[in-house]
């Protein structure tokens, strides 16, 4: 029978008759320290000891009980961001925008410098944007090319 030297989890050390096999080298150990089989570690100073293996343990090794750590899963990898960000579109504030909706002629009249929308849920009073090739309305959407 081979003689072991057990670490219980508290640090304290214990000379065993280890048995046949890991499983029931486990469940042994296990009831001594009052937990279930599952939760239990089993370790030599080199490796895990899994319940298939071969029971392979050297005359007077030591064997390292531990409790399965809840929560201690697999570190999760870093996301790696491929694209680089989206640079959001951001509203320019134009100081006094409105002034180049009108020009004020010499005489005093107003000339309006934008198109109404046509739409019949805009109408007059809400402009069609002024863009290169075409003018649109923010409000419901209607675009006109520019010849
Ligand atoms: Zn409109």
């Amino acid at each position: 029978m081979v003689q072991l030297f057990l670490k219980r989890t508290d640090g304290a050390v214990e000379c065993i008759n280890a048995p046949a096999t890991i499983t029931e080298l486990r469940s042994y150990v296990a009831e001594l320290e009052g937990v279930e089989a599952c939760d239990l570690r089993l370790s030599t100073a080199a490796y895990d000891l899994n319940d298939d293996e071969s029971f392979d343990l050297l005359e007077n090794s030591t064997l390292f009980a531990h409790l399965r750590l809840l929560g201690g899963g697999k570190k999760r990898k870093k996301k790696t961001y491929t694209k680089p960000k989206k640079i959001k579109h951001k509203k320019k504030k134009v100081p006094k925008a409105v002034f180049k909706f009108y020009e004020v002629k010499a005489d005093g009249t107003i000339e309006r410098l934008r198109k109404d929308c046509p739409s019949e849920t805009c109408g007059v009073g809400t402009f069609m944007a002024q863009h290169k090739d075409r003018r649109t309305c923010g409000k419901c959407g209607t675009t006109f090319k520019n010849p």
